[in-house]
């Protein structure tokens, strides 16, 4: 693995601290040797050795095994999103990925039980697309400054200011609002659903950033009206810094973006795609020995490039740390996997879950 981590100091914006346990883990269950071939294991698969020493994977070695002995034992599917930290993404989850993949795979998971290490409405997500399974969401104060910035009666009185004109949500919003919106989309595919709506004219809400990107690439097809949300990570980046940025690192960088950024920042980048996608081109440019990359978005994609990359790879460290993301640790997904606490578990009402289907559903055959 030859994939380095500039600490930009210059930039302000090193990697985040890394999650030691609050206290010290039980490891009466386990022996010495597993202890220590955990801690290797874990070490191994997070490759970042210096931020990640081998006395740090000792102490979160004898939760990664109880978790993983307790999935199992309770046939449990965990699921972790991409900006979760390298503990939980190599160390117990079953599934990492961005929404869009993680709302199918916890559709299609064969589990009853979905443990979703994330924030508050990906769980929920999770929840409507498999009604019937239980669906357990450690941190329920984990939410999200576009979902939160919008409700259910928002929806209603833009539909009732616009009749008639189709209503796409990005799936960072509750069940409740998705319940009053015709489609979700997500990072990968909301240019193609959006296209493919009926009419000349579309609501696009929460996130501003990304509905004025959706005018710019509809400009002259359909008139976007759009919501005023958006998502404080990305909202830290401007356009100023990115040209500083590149100014001191060299014209031979390549800067990829996240769609939730300003179209300043967008305007400045070589690629501009959804979690996964820029994970891949990261990888990519590596491949092709194209070695300089600056990652402009949360921190736990440049943490998943560190571990996935076997190329020469210099990775500025230009990201930004979600705090609702970031509020998982390991404990709490054992504590809830042990016994979970009745606001662990999502619950929605029938109805909503039913409305909130159907959106997805839409998304499901538009995206396809
Ligand atoms: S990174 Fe932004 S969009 Fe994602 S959960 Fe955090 S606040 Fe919400």
């Amino acid at each position: 693995m030859k994939a380095v981590a500039h600490d930009a100091k210059s930039m302000g914006l090193p990697l985040p601290a890394i999650p030691l346990p609050r206290s010290e883990a039980d490891s009466s269950r386990y022996t010495d040797e597993e202890i220590l071939a955990e801690a290797r294991r874990l070490q191994e698969a997070i490759q970042q050795n210096q931020r990640w020493p081998i006395s740090a994977c000792l102490s979160i070695a004898p939760l990664t095994l109880e978790i993983n002995r307790l999935k199992k034992e309770n046939d449990v599917f965990l699921i972790a999103h991409t900006y979760q930290t390298p503990d939980i993404i190599y160390g117990v989850a079953d599934e990492v990925a961005d929404s869009y993949t993680l709302s199918k795979a916890a559709r299609d998971a064969p589990q009853q039980t979905i443990l979703f290490s994330s924030v508050r409405f990906m769980a929920e997500t999770a929840k409507i697309v498999s009604p019937d399974k239980t669906v357990i969401h450690p941190s329920p104060e984990a939410g999200c400054s576009l979902s939160d910035g919008i409700t259910a009666q928002d929806v209603r009185d833009l539909r009732e200011q616009y009749p008639g004109v189709p209503v796409a949500c990005y799936i960072n919003t509750t069940a409740a609002v998705k319940a009053e919106c015709d489609v979700s989309v997500t990072s990968s595919n909301y240019l193609r659903i959006c296209e493919r709506l009926p009419g000349e004219r579309l609501i696009f809400v929460p996130d501003r950033f990304m509905g004025a990107h959706l005018q710019k690439a509809l400009e002259g097809k359909k008139e976007v009206i759009v919501f005023d949300g958006e998502c404080e990570v990305h909202a830290v980046f401007t356009g100023d810094k990115v040209r500083k940025w590149k100014k001191e690192i060299g014209s031979e960088l390549s800067v990829l973006a996240h769609p939730e950024c300003g179209a300043d920042v967008l305007e400045e980048a070589d690629y501009v795609g959804s979690s996964e996608k820029l994970i891949q081109e990261a990888l990519r440019l590596g491949s092709e020995n194209r070695p300089d990359v600056m990652l402009i978005t949360e921190c736990g994609t440049a943490e998943r490039v560190l571990a996935e990359s076997d190329n020469e790879l210099n990775l500025y460290g230009a990201c930004v740390m979600c705090r609702h993301m970031k509020a998982t640790q390991l404990e709490d997904i054992l504590q809830a996997l042990r016994n979970p606490r009745e606001d662990q578990i999502i619950e929605i009402e029938p109805e909503i879950i039913e409305l909130a289907q159907r959106n997805l559903d839409e998304m499901f055959r538009l995206a396809e």
